[in-house]
Order: structure tokens, then sequence, then C-alpha cells
């Protein structure tokens, strides 16, 4: 028999901002619920750390959310959660900077100064983007209508569907596609799909869908939370807390328990990182930790923040039948990054920057830079296994992000810089499976080379930006596979292909009855993507009565 501290109203696995949001949701109605996060820090990607004695701290994977202006849907939605204690700060005016070979543009957060700058720059395309501007928009609310679906009643979803599927011509066709149609100008084609590294995918790849999601996202800028990405947890937390639930760390789920076709509880294992330690004895104390007995939890209800790959193949038990395993399996893969986190000697204004964020491409072609997407593969290649790759004539990336985390937030200690840029998972297959901060030589060298070669990059569209730094630290598509269990250190869930949107498994609901997913693949990349996966799946976990009553808090 379970006893009282074994059993919840329901059980979260993961803390990402979905994950929280349910269990902050659920909080708000009264109900006792346990979160299980398997890193040492809760927040999933909303997360931060710190290096040097809290001297620098960066994000993990926030560097500016839209549609927090005071009152927004959105902004109140965090308010209700935290209890008003999230604040967030508005990024400056020009929050985007594109960067080409020739030219730089600069999105404004009015979006009527955006659209009026982009005729200016390509006026023979005026009658395109004006309906560019109309077309995104209503693909965006195809998108999001099409995430809502399974808020209506099962028996009208079929017919629902089919009339719905008649709208949807623009969002589900490729961003590509769109482009191509109703564009001439290469220039502004590639400047059109400039922040697809918001959600991954090349224009080629990604449903115009999530592209009109993406811009219209940010049409009246970009905020950050104050304090950083990792002050949104906290607050949650406490929210969870103060209604009897509990929030673990270091605790990996390792089953879904399922009894007779339904969801009842977890499994749980310790999962240890070796945090503070090196050596044997670390790694020893590391290996009895995470080889003890699993643990068990009951609930009624179930939710997975830990993304539709991991709850179906890794979670639910391989004897308990599920129609989709091969579909997932089988399904495109999300694309990994490099970040490299720097912390800066002095303040980057003394270069000009002022916290905005930079999109540096080396080329038009942003199929190309997919293609090339491996960084690591041409260094791999050159250096350490010469005949087995290419090389490039400069081993240069073709693309970089470059934002500045400490000059979008005042309580920062020292200065800091976040450069990110397309990674290939499958460069890094050696070391799969080794232990962090333990996989060789060759891996720390790569590491460096990889380094070296963005902040190059950067220093070659910023001069003096390479003295700047004080200190350097890379993730990999590993750090990110090791931290937060994604497959295959992927940074969006499922990919937003035009495929996904006919996926059964991609939503809340599963076919186990009271299993649900949250987060990023039950509605989409992003924060607040991530957050509105948690209301849906909120709202089918607690019902609509909880909902409505939460409508009359939050207005
Ligand atoms: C580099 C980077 C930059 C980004 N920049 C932005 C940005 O500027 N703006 C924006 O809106 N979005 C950005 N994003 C995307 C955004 O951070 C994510 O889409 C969102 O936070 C995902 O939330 P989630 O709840 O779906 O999942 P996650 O945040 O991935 O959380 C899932 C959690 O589940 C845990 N977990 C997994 N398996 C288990 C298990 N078996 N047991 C226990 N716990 C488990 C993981 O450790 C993790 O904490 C960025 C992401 C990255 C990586």
């Amino acid at each position: 028999m379970p006893n009282k501290q074994q059993k919840f109203d329901a059980i979260i696995i993961g803390s990402g901002i979905g994950g929280l949001t349910v269990a902050a949701m659920l909080a708000k109605q009264n109900k006792r619920v346990l979160v299980l996060e398997q890193h040492f820090t809760p927040g999933g990607f909303t997360h931060g750390f710190e290096r040097k004695g809290g001297k620098f701290h960066w994000d993990v994977g926030l560097h500016y959310v839209g549609e927090m202006g005071e009152g927004s849907p959105y902004r109140s939605l965090f308010n209700y959660m935290t209890n008003g204690k999230l604040k967030w700060q508005q990024m400056p005016d020009l929050f985007d900077k594109f960067v080409y070979p020739d030219f730089t543009f600069a999105v404004n957060a009015d979006v009527n100064r955006f659209k009026a700058d982009l005729i200016q720059q390509f006026p023979h395309e005026k009658a395109g983007i004006n309906k560019y501007f109309k077309d995104i928009q209503s693909a965006a609310t195809w998108f999001i209508f099409h995430c809502l679906f399974e808020l209506f009643p099962t028996f009208l979803q079929p017919i629902l569907k089919r009339i719905f599927r008649q709208f949807g011509k623009i969002a589900t066709q490729t961003t590509q596609s769109y482009l191509d149609s109703n564009f001439q100008d290469l220039q502004l084609k590639a400047l059109l799909a400039s922040q697809w590294g918001d959600y991954g995918l090349t224009p080629a790849q990604s449903c115009f869908g999530i592209h009109g999601v993406v811009v219209t996202h940010y049409f009246s800028g970009g905020w950050y939370p104050v304090g950083g990405g990792s002050a949104i947890a906290p607050p949650m937390i406490e929210t969870i807390e103060r209604a009897g639930g509990k929030v673990m760390t270091q605790r990996r789920v390792t089953e879904i328990i399922i009894e007779a076709g339904v969801a009842i509880g977890v499994k749980v294992a310790n999962a240890a990182h070796p945090v503070g330690g090196s050596g044997a004895f670390a790694s020893a104390i590391a290996s009895l930790r995470e080889n003890r007995e699993p643990d068990t939890y009951y609930a009624p209800k179930i939710v997975s923040d830990a993304g539709a790959f991991n709850t179906y193949l890794k979670l639910i038990p391989p004897s308990v039948s599920v129609p989709y395993r091969e579909s997932i399996r089988d399904f495109a893969k999300g694309e990994p990054v490099f970040t490299l986190y720097l912390g800066l000697k002095e303040s980057p204004t003394k270069l000009g920057f002022q916290g905005e964020n930079h999109w540096i491409y080396e080329t038009y072609d942003h199929e190309a830079i997919g293609q090339a997407r491996s960084l690591a593969e041409p260094l791999c290649a050159g250096r350490r296994y010469a005949n087995s790759m290419r090389i490039d004539s400069d081993n240069s990336p073709q693309f970089a992000y470059l934002s500045f985390p400490s000059l979008k937030n005042d309580s920062a200690q020292g200065h800091t810089a976040e450069i990110i840029s397309s990674a290939n998972y499958d460069s890094f297959g050696q070391w799969q499976g080794h232990t962090w901060r333990k996989r060789g030589n060759d891996y720390t060298d790569l590491k460096s080379q990889i380094s070296d070669s963005l902040i190059k990059f950067v220093e070659s569209h910023y001069p003096g930006f390479q003295d700047l730094i004080e200190y350097a630290e890379l993730s990999t598509p590993l750090t990110i596979e090791h931290f937060n269990g994604s497959d295959r250190g992927s940074i969006y869930g499922i990919p937003c292909i035009p495929a996904r949107l006919e996926q059964p498994w991609i939503g809340s609901k599963t076919p186990i009855k009271n299993l649900y997913l949250t987060g990023t693949d039950a509605f989409s990349p992003g924060i607040v993507g991530a957050m509105m996966g948690g209301v849906k799946t909120t709202i089918l976990v607690g019902g609509w009565w909880g909902v409505v009553k939460m409508i009359f808090n939050i207005v």
C-alpha cells in the first residue's frame, strides 16, 4: 500500500515551463502536485547557471520572449502562476538585428515600422510584403487553433477537422514554398526567414504556420524576465509548494506505471550528476545513487514534460501497446546547437551592443547553412580524422546568433555573451554515453576548436569582441542530452515540419488513460508555446470548471 508521502493529486515528469505551468495551475486549484526533475536545477530550459563564484550568469534556453507587454494575456498568466513575483523588462526597440554579407536589417518593436522598413528597402516587393503581414497572421492563428483542437469534444473533432483543414493551405505549406510563391527578391526571402533559429528549421523544412507563430510573437518586441530566465521557476515552485506539493530535483522517472491501460504512478531513480566532485570517489557515489532501487509515487493523473519521444519510447513500458511507437521513432529529428557561454572583462556596450540579438549570416542561402550545419564535422575531419570527411576552406561557421544576457539583466554582476550555432549530433556519436566532464582530451580539443572558430566568426563582424573575453565554456549536443534528457540533444522537441501537423501523438492527450503530455510537444516550441501546452493540459486534467475560475482570477 502506498503511504501518504507517495500519493499526490498529480505527478509531473520534468520541471520545464510546460511542467511547471501544469503544476502551478493545478496548485492554484488546491491540488497537491509532485514534480520530478532529473536535473539538479529545476526549470528545464528556463534554468540558468553561474561560473566564477557567481560573477558570470547565463540562460540556457531563454533569450527573449514576445507578447509580454503590461496586460497581455501571457503576462497575466505568468502573474497568476507566480503571484505577481515575476517581472519583465522590454529589450531595445531594435531588438533583432539580421546581419547579412552586404547589409544589416534591424527589426523594430513597432510592427508598422517593421513593415515600413521592409518596404523602404524592397519597394519593388511592396504588394508581397503587405500580403505577407496578413498571411503570417492567419497562418499563426490557424496553427494555434490546430494546437487547441483537442479541447473540443471528441465526437465533434472529425467534422471540425475536415472543415478546418480547408483554411490551412497557407499554414501547412513550407515557409520556403510560401516565400517562393510570393516574392522574387532572394535577399528579401532570406531576410524574412532570418528568425528560423527560433524554431530550429530552415525555410524548406519548417511549416509556414510555425514561422507565423514565431514572427508574430515578436510583433511588439522582445522581453526578458527581470533576473534572467532562472527567475521564472522559483516563484512557480513557491505556488506549487504552498498547496502542499513538492518539486524534487535529481529524480529521474524511469517508468510510468500503467495497470489495465491506466496510468497510476511512476518509478523514480536518483539521477546523479557529478556536480561537485571528480575522481573515483565521486563516480562511485554517483553510481551508488544511480543504482539505488527506484522509488514509486502514485497519482490519478500523470503528466509528462519529457517530450513525446521520451514519453512514448522510454517511459511507457514496452509491454504496453501504443500504436505510434514506430512513427515516433522514424519521425524527423530536431536539430541541436552549440552554445558558447562567454564571461566578459568589460561591458559589450563598449562595442555598441545594447542588449539586442544579432543573427549573423554569411550567406542568403539558409538551406546551405542547414546542410553545412556540422561545424564539428569539418573540424573533426580536418584535424583528427583527416581522411574521413571534407573540410571547409576556412573552418568557419556560416551562421551564429549572438546575445548578451548581462545587458538585459540589471542585477548581473559580470558581463556575459552567448554565441549559438547549428550542430550535427552525429559528429559526437563516439562520446555518446560517456560521463559528463570525462569525455577525454579529443572531446575537449574539439570543443576548444569549435569555441575558437565561433569567437573568430563574431570577431570578423565585430572587431574588438575577442579582446573582451575573460571566460569561455562550450555546450555541445551531448551537454543538452545529458542535462535535459532530450533525444539527440534537440532543443525544440519534435520539429515543426508540415508532417508534424498530421501526427496524432503530438498534443496533450495520449492513448493511455490518465496520462498526458505537456510543454513543447503538446503545443509549440518556445517559452510561451510550451507554457500554452501546459495550459491546454491543465484544462484536460483539471476540467473546464477549474479554468473558468482561473480566468476570473486572472482578469
Ligand atoms: C539554446 C536555446 C535557446 C532558446 N531560446 C529561446 C528564446 O529566446 N525564447 C523562447 O521563447 N524559447 C527559447 N528556447 C526554447 C524554449 O526554451 C523551450 O521551447 C521551452 O523552454 C521548452 O519547455 P518544455 O517545458 O517543453 O521542456 P524543457 O524545458 O525541455 O523541460 C523538460 C524537463 O524534463 C526533464 N526530464 C526529461 N526527462 C525526464 C525524466 N525521465 N525524469 C525527470 N525529468 C525529466 C528535463 O530535465 C527538463 O528539465 C530556447 C531553447 C534553447 C535550448
